[in-house]
């Protein structure tokens, strides 16, 4: 792996295509195990985690069902709080275990939402499943259920998560490289 120029940055290997399908497989596992013969409804929160999804569900070992959502911010609207809508869920969930799939919990702004979307499903069970994970930067109260890889505090692209458009394609995870000015940055 090299450093990447994306735009104007330039990132460094960080996490191998090796330890990605390690930490998705180890993931899948856990959640089946879990689950016994449950049959779960796997909802991936686009765009970030269109990859994880498509290796995740690859990996399960068990029959299982796999949506997505995306949450968009209202626009037009004044407000000091970023409220997002949802587009996307069109399924009954009544009583069935979902688990969210998330590319990476950084503030925890993100799992609000979703948790407040799902409050009114009648949801059996709602469980969060993210591959990364920013203890450092998480301000939130929810429990995470399933981590797949913890990270420092700093501004990751590839494996589904881009930097301004690009670098979602990559298989592999870069890390921003940073100078003594920008640290203010990430
Ligand atoms: P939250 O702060 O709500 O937990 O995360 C919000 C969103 O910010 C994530 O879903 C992801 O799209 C984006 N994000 C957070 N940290 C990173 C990062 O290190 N790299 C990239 N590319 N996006 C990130």
């Amino acid at each position: 792996m090299q450093t990447i120029t994306l735009h104007d940055k330039q990132f460094k290997p960080f996490i191998s295509e090796t330890e990605l399908d390690d930490a998705v497989t180890r993931m899948a596992n856990q959640v089946a195990n879990d689950l016994g013969d449950e049959v779960p409804v796997f909802i991936g929160i686009l765009n970030g985690s269109f990859m994880l999804v498509s290796d995740f569900v690859k990996k399960y070992p068990k029959p299982c069902e796999v949506t997505f959502i995306k949450l968009a911010s209202y626009e037009g609207v004044k407000s000091t709080e970023d409220i997002q809508r949802l587009i996307g869920l069109t399924q009954d969930l009544t009583g069935r275990t979902v688990v969210i799939l998330e590319d990476i919990i950084d503030t925890g702004n993100t799992l609000v939402e979703v948790h407040r979307i799902f409050e009114n499903e009648n949801v059996k069970q709602l469980l969060i499943a993210t591959l990364f994970y920013k203890p450092e930067a998480y301000k939130k109260d929810f429990k995470l259920h399933y981590v797949g890889i913890e990270i420092p505090n700093k501004f990751i692209v590839g494996y589904g998560l881009d930097y301004d458009g690009l670098g979602r394609d990559l298989p592999a995870v870069y890390q921003l490289k940073t100078t003594q000015h920008m640290t203010n940055l990430v």
